[in-house]
């Protein structure tokens, strides 16, 4: 229950509770409040948890997280951001990635730094390949092979993105395995 953000026993932690969405920032020079509603709110933090999946939960954190910020927002958001972070953190609505301060983000989804953090050292900085998470039943016995996973990501473009974003890598680390061994050398 742990990644569906109901209320579970931690042997490090003890009892976690229950998932809750957290008050939004105050006073921010990003004016969050004013781009997203608290209904909006309301709806990803029930659809980020309703992911119930950790691996797929970072992903979703990675990709709305990024170290530059794009272009057409770079002369508003530039000396906004926080000291000492280099990351930006964004939320998307109606297709577009709305900037955010760390904190309107944290308390969105009732995320801990340690989450954030977590996500960030197991993203591949050259690559933006974000790695496995073996802990658990799903890494049990499964050994994927790494390098053509990476190989695949690299064509998985060619998938429409819709469909693409949030592929379980699990997935796509066994197709790929059953594929030919030529496989990186035919597509
Ligand atoms: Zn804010």
């Amino acid at each position: 229950m742990r990644n569906c953000g109901e209320e579970y026993d931690s042997k490090t932690r003890g009892r976690v509770n229950k998932r809750n969405m957290n008050p939004p920032c105050h006073n921010c020079k990003l004016k969050c409040t004013e781009k997203i509603d608290e209904n909006y709110r309301k709806k990803i933090f029930a659809m980020f948890w309703a992911i119930g999946d950790l691996q797929r939960q970072r992903e979703f954190i990675k990709d709305s997280t990024q170290a530059d910020v794009p272009k057409y927002q770079r002369s508003t958001v530039n000396r906004k951001r926080e000291r000492g972070s280099n990351q930006a953190y964004s939320i998307t609505k109606d297709g577009e990635k709305i900037q955010v301060c760390k904190q309107f983000f944290k308390n969105t989804f009732d995320l801990s730094d340690r989450a954030i953090r977590t996500t960030f050292k197991k993203t591949d900085k050259r690559t933006g390949v974000l790695s496995l998470e073996m802990r658990g039943k799903h890494g049990k016995g499964r050994n994927l092979n790494e390098e053509l996973v990476k190989s695949a990501m690299v064509h998985i473009e060619k998938i429409p993105r819709i469909l693409s974003h949030y592929v379980d890598l699990r997935v796509l680390g066994s197709m790929v395995e059953n594929l030919s061994p030529n496989f990186t050398e035919t597509i």
